[in-house]
């Protein structure tokens, strides 16, 4: 599927005690975000070492995500921070938890007429 059209999926919000990014934010925008760098380093430096600028400029997270291949750059922090993914379609929307999400067989618990719309995990997912 090609989410580029998509309106309101661009975004990337840091205000709240969870971070949510939109599923077309692409790895670029994560490496070079200010506010998450500031807020949560861990995913901006996982996204800076993807491949090189060509992948990491046109890549996303809901491409990643979509893969489902839980050795990603990203999907691999989604699980370690005990994130979670929002699913959209026509009737629905449902959340489910990245370490049910992604799974050995990179199939991903997803259902043909869904699509990702965000991630979300905390800000301060480990005690400190
Ligand atoms: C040369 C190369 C090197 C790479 N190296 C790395 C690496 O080191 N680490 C790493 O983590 N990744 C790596 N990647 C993967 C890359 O980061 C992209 O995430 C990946 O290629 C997906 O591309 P895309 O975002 O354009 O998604 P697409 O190719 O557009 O989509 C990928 C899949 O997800 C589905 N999909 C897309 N959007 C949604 C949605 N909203 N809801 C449901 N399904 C959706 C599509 O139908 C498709 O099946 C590499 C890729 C390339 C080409």
């Amino acid at each position: 599927m090609d989410t580029n059209g998509l309106d309101g999926l661009d975004y990337l919000d840091t205000s709240g005690d969870e971070i949510e990014i939109g599923a077309i934010v692409r790895h670029r925008d994560m490496e070079k975000s200010p506010a998450l760098r500031a807020k949560f380093p861990t995913l901006s430096i996982a996204a800076e070492k993807i491949a090189g600028l060509v992948v990491r400029n046109r890549g996303t997270l809901d491409g990643s995500a979509g893969e489902a291949d839980p050795g990603g750059n990203c999907p691999s922090v989604l699980v370690a921070v005990d994130g979670e993914i929002e699913l959209m379609s026509t009737d629905h929307i449902r959340t489910i938890g990245a370490t049910d999400y992604f799974s050995a067989d990179m199939q991903g618990s997803i259902k043909a007429n869904e699509l990702i719309r965000c991630v979300r995990f905390l800000k301060k997912p480990f005690p400190s």
